[in-house]
C-alpha cells in the first residue's frame, strides 16, 4: 500500500514508480528531468487545459529546462485520428519524452503516439500483445480522474473509427516510468464524470479478483482496491471537498489498474464494450450496469470466485447495486439508451471480446444473452 509522500514509491508486483502526493504535479519537471527529458510532448484534452492543470504542468517542465510541445486534441475513446494528430506534432518537434495528463483517453493516446513514433506503421499493427520490436520513449502518466487506472497499465485502447473496434494494444514497453497521483487534480471534476469513472475502477477491482488469470500479486491489488473504492466512492461524490475520500479513490483506481496488469478482466467488460459501440453508452455506465448480474451469474453455492472481496455472491451483488443507486448510475437497460431487442447482436459481439476469455465461468453466446437479459429488466 502507498501513503502520501514527496518521494517516489514502488509497489511489489508493479514496475511503475509512483509519486502519491497532493500537489505532486508541481514535481513533474524535476521528475521528467531525472528521467532524461529534454524535449517533451504533453498529451491532454481541452477540458484539462480549461481546468488549469496544463498550465501548471507546462510551468513545472519549463522551470526544469524541458522544452515542451502541447497536444490538447484528445477526445473520449481516442481513435487512430487522435493518435495521428499527436504523432505529427511529436515527429516534427523530435521529442525524446512523452507525458499523458488527463483521463484514460489522454494516457492511452500518449501511448499510441509512442507506439507509432518509435516503431512506425499504424495502430492496427499493434493490436494484440507485444507486437512492437523497438524500445519506446520514456513516459510519465498523470491521471486527472480516479477511473481507468491506465497509468498503471501497459495497454493502449485505441478505437478504429471505420470498424468501431476498440483495439487493445498491449506492450510492456508502453508502461509509464512514473505515475503522478495528485489528488488536487480530481478536486474539480464534475460529479457525473467522477461517478462514471469511479464505477469503472470498482468494476476493475471486482473483475480482476475473479479472473482465471489472477495471481497472488493481483489478488492483493484487487482486495485493497475494493476496500478503498467501495468504502469511499459514494462519499467522494457527495462530498467532493473531502480530500481523504478522493485520495482513497485515486489510489484505489491505481491499484485496480495494477490488478488488471497482472490479471485481466471478465464478463462485465466483455458485455459493456458492445453496449458502448452500439448505443454510445459511457464505458463506466455500461460496465456498472452489467456488474451485479455478472457477479450473480458467476456465483453459486459451491463456487464463489469473489471470495477475496465479500463472503458470498448475493452480498457482493447487493453492495454493488446499492452503490449504483447512491451514485445515480443506470441499473437497467431502461435507465440508459440500451434496447433489449438488440440482445442477440450484443451477445454475439460480446462473445468475441478478449476479456470474456478470462471470466471465471465459461461464456458462450447463450450465457452472455442470459446475462444481458438479467440486466435488461
Ligand atoms: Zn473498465
Amino acid at each position: 500500500m502507498l501513503y502520501p509522500s514527496s518521494a517516489l514509491q514502488s509497489l511489489p508486483g508493479s514496475r511503475i514508480r509512483v509519486l502519491f502526493q497532493p500537489g505532486g504535479l508541481s514535481q513533474l519537471g524535476s521528475i521528467a528531468k531525472a528521467e532524461g527529458a529534454t524535449r517533451a510532448l504533453l498529451v491532454t484534452d481541452p477540458g484539462i487545459v480549461e481546468a488549469g492543470h496544463v498550465e501548471r504542468a507546462m510551468r513545472s517542465l519549463y522551470n526544469a529546462g524541458i522544452v515542451t510541445r502541447l497536444y490538447d486534441g484528445v477526445g473520449e475513446n481516442p481513435t487512430t485520428d487522435h493518435v495521428a494528430r499527436g504523432l505529427a506534432i511529436a515527429a516534427k518537434f523530435q521529442i525524446d519524452f512523452i507525458i499523458g495528463l488527463g483521463g484514460g483517453s489522454s494516457m492511452d493516446c500518449a501511448k499510441g503516439v509512442n507506439f507509432l513514433l518509435t516503431n512506425g506503421g499504424k495502430m492496427q499493427d499493434y493490436w494484440g500483445v507485444n507486437k512492437a520490436s523497438k524500445p519506446m520513449l520514456p513516459f510519465i502518466a498523470i491521471p486527472t480522474t480516479a477511473g481507468t487506472g491506465s497509468e498503471a497499465q501497459s495497454a493502449a485502447l485505441i478505437t478504429d473509427p471505420e470498424t468501431h473496434n476498440k483495439m487493445a494494444c498491449l506492450d510492456v514497453k508502453t508502461s509509464a516510468r512514473v505515475a503522478i497521483l495528485d489528488t488536487d487534480l480530481t478536486a474539480t471534476q464534475p460529479r457525473k464524470v467522477a461517478a462514471a469513472t469511479g464505477i469503472d475502477a470498482i468494476s476493475h477491482a471486482v473483475e480482476t479478483s475473479a479472473s482465471t488469470n489472477r495471481n497472488d500479486a493481483s489478488r492483493a491489488f484487487s482486495r485493497q482496491a475494493w476496500q478503498l473504492l467501495s468504502g469511499s466512492f459514494v462519499r467522494s461524490l457527495d462530498h467532493p471537498e473531502d480530500a481523504t475520500a478522493r485520495q482513497d479513490m485515486l489510489l484505489g483506481a491505481h491499484l485496480a489498474g495494477c490488478a488488471i496488469e497482472n490479471s485481466m478482466l471478465g464478463a462485465a467488460h466483455a458485455c459493456a464494450n458492445p453496449l458502448t459501440a452500439t448505443f454510445g453508452i459511457v464505458h463506466g455506465h455500461a460496465v456498472g450496469l452489467m456488474l451485479p448480474h455478472v457477479v450473480r451469474f458467476n456465483s453459486n453455492n459451491s463456487h464463489f470466485p469473489y471470495a477475496d472481496l465479500e463472503p458470498d455472491g448475493e452480498t457482493l451483488a447487493r453492495k454493488i447495486e446499492s452503490i449504483l443507486t447512491a451514485a445515480h448510475l443506470p441499473r437497467r437497460f431502461a435507465d440508459c439508451t440500451a434496447d433489449p431487442a438488440a440482445i442477440p447482436d450484443l451477445a454475439h459481439a460480446a462473445a468475441t471480446q478478449w476479456t470474456a476469455t478470462f471470466n471465471p465461468r465459461k461464456l458462450g453466446v447463450p450465457e452472455i444473452a442470459q446475462i444481458y437479459t438479467m440486466a435488461a429488466h
